[in-house]
């Protein structure tokens, strides 16, 4: 079986427990959880029983080593994160307003994840690598764009696919090779997993079906909307279909987007036809919202099988 591969930042994450709470006080926390959206991704595809592998940095510390034995046990593959000596394990602090927005406190751009460099990619590293998995905001700094570049190039190279979540934060969009290197990595995307909101930042239409044309035609071969409690779409050149959401109740929606990716790709993979795919893709995400912590929420296909079986499907 391919082996699915990503790059990026491994973190811990910490967060409040009551909604409502800020970090302008003392308050009750939960955590430390691994976490990192490449590394939930990936976490999730070695749920799933496929061969999974993450090109990442921690440091030398027990954050660092939280995030390396939880990988491990989950059956990631983490022969390729590196230990940095003088680096910190990054991390993100998470409070929940009363509507259930998010805040975050990140720090990450100056931790080990920010060390990953083309040195960490070659082909002996991405040597059975089927599949490369990309998360737009783990592209922070120009030299991990390099190091995201060198991989796709690779991985194409070896005639692997590649899927792309853009998980846009709007401030990257300001930078002109922040957008540049996003639309770059659309150009040899075979699976783009924008969510609603997010199909036309890269596109120069402004409607859904106006940008996800557009992007069908740079070549990228399916597009695959995610729409939180609603469910999701797919469309290819010749096909569009709704697969609506499970009804859960909302815990915790961070990891959702990347458990989601993680059964979609791994899922296509393996052969499903694209609605199947997508079914058990909207599974995974409502298990993940429905569990406090980012990877506590990834789950094995005989759980999402149960909980597809046994769940109700949202009605719009
Ligand atoms: P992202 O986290 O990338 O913005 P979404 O919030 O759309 O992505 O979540 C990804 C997927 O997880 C959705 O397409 C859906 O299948 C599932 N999901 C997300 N939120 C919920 C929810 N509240 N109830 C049920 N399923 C959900």
């Amino acid at each position: 079986m391919g082996k699915i591969m990503t790059l990026g930042e491994i973190v811990v994450e910490i967060m409040a427990t009551q909604r409502g709470q800020t970090f302008l006080e003392p308050g009750l926390l939960a955590g430390p959880f691994a976490s990192g959206a490449p590394a939930i991704f990936i976490d999730q595809v070695a749920m799933l029983g496929q061969p999974a592998g993450i090109i990442g940095c921690v440091g030398d510390d027990t954050f660092g080593v939280l995030n390396i034995e939880r990988l491990k046990r989950d059956g990631v593959d983490v022969s390729a994160i590196h230990v940095i000596k003088q680096a910190t394990t990054g991390s993100a602090f998470v409070t929940y307003r009363k509507d259930g927005e998010r805040d975050f406190v990140f720090n990450i751009a100056n931790s080990a994840s920010s060390q990953i460099s083309p040195a960490h990619v070659d082909a002996q590293v991405l040597k059975d690598c089927k599949h490369f998995h990309v998360v737009g905001s783990s592209l922070f700094s120009f030299r991990i764009i390099d190091a995201m570049k060198k991989a796709i190039e690779i991985v194409k190279g070896q005639g692997g696919t590649i899927s792309f979540d853009p998980n846009i934060r709007k401030e990257m969009l300001r930078i002109a090779e922040m957008r540049e290197a996003l639309r770059y990595i659309l150009e040899f995307t075979d699976i783009f997993l924008p969510s609603g909101n997010e199909v036309t930042l890269l596109a120069n239409a402004a409607d859904e079906q106006g940008a996800v044309r557009e992007i069908l035609d740079l070549g990228v071969r399916e597009v695959v909307i995610k729409r939180g409690a609603r469910g999701s779409s797919f469309y290819d050149a010749s096909h569009h279909v709704d697969v609506p959401g499970f009804v859960v109740e909302e815990v915790d929606p961070t990891g959702a987007g990347d458990c989601f990716a993680g059964t979609f790709v791994t899922r296509r993979l393996q052969g499903d036809a694209s609605e199947t795919a997508l079914r058990h893709a909207n599974a995974s995400g409502a298990m993940a919202v429905s569990r406090q912590g980012p990877m506590e929420g990834a789950s094995d296909m005989v759980s999402l099988l149960a909980f597809e079986e046994s769940a109700v499907a949202f009605e719009s």
